[in-house]
């Protein structure tokens, strides 16, 4: 099993105690290239999980996930750092399996900067990219992989493992970075150009077609929402009922359409 951590005190208090323990793991670390936006993750196995679960509780780790073998290793360059850095460092502070796509993951990571100011400018940039002024949020696709920005955080979903996420956040970091530093050259656009297509709304529900939304099945109520029809919170399985864990996946899509709760339906 892999987990990583928000803070690399924490990672070294974990290696300092599976050593005191005995206890054998292998660490996974985002150096050389990948060092502004992770901290080393741990792969342990679950034998040795179970022998140092007792002892977890006073370190801070950011999830567990099994561990895939990373299919490209971290690049051995250093990472490029910037005049004027909007981005700053990242730190993954959630880490779990993706709902809608088994064996692949999601991560949450806290940034130091604030994007606020370059989403204009990325929005006139990246081809179909999604920005919600209003929710100051821009969404747009590394390969099937879906990334959200907000001002202080980036989420990315469907990540193949944890060194396909720290190269999606250092593609981040360094493309905010440089639409930040060519900004002079840039006209900056406020239009919301482009948005995920309702399948992907669909594809973040339960699929039970039980009808308490008022719709006849999760894709028609899918569609209202991609529409603007409707609300995501009348999905109750999702907000009140068994599903709960879905709903940040779903949040985060519909945010990417610009139809998140409280956006200008
Ligand atoms: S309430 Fe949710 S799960 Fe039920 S049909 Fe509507 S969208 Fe699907």
């Amino acid at each position: 099993m892999l987990t990583t951590f928000p803070k690399q005190s924490e990672f070294e208090k974990a290696v300092r105690l599976l050593d005191a323990m005995g206890l054998p793991c292998e660490v996974i670390s985002p150096e050389p290239a990948y060092a502004l936006v992770g901290v080393p993750a741990l792969d342990i196995d679950v034998k040795t999980r179970r022998a140092f679960a007792g002892e977890f509780g006073d370190i801070v780790c950011s999830g567990w996930v099994d561990c895939v073998r990373p299919a490209v290793g971290v690049p051995d360059r250093s990472p490029p750092v910037f005049d004027e850095d909007i981005f700053g460092y990242a730190r993954i502070m959630v880490l779990g399996s993706c709902s809608t796509d088994e064996g692949r993951i999601r991560v949450i990571a806290h940034i130091s900067g604030d994007l606020t100011d370059v989403f204009p400018y990325m929005n006139a940039r990246v081809k179909d990219a999604s920005y919600n002024v209003r929710g100051s949020t821009f969404t747009f696709m590394d390969g099937y992989r879906i990334i959200s920005a907000y001002p202080r955080r980036i989420c990315v979903a469907k990540a193949d493992e944890i060194v396909d996420a720290w190269r999606v956040l250092e593609n981040v970091r360094l493309m905010a970075n440089r639409v930040w530093g060519g900004r002079a050259e840039i006209e900056p656009s406020y239009e919301l150009r482009a948005k995920p297509p309702a399948v992907e709304i669909y594809r973040r529900l339960p699929g039970i077609n039980c009808r308490c939304c008022g719709e006849p099945s999760c894709l028609a109520f899918a569609v209202k929402v991609h529409g603007g029809a409707m609300d995501v919170r009348h999905c109750h399985p999702v907000f009140g009922g068994d599903y709960g864990h879905m709903q940040n996946n779903l949040l985060e899509i519909c945010e990417g359409t610009g139809r998140s709760p409280g956006s200008d339906f």
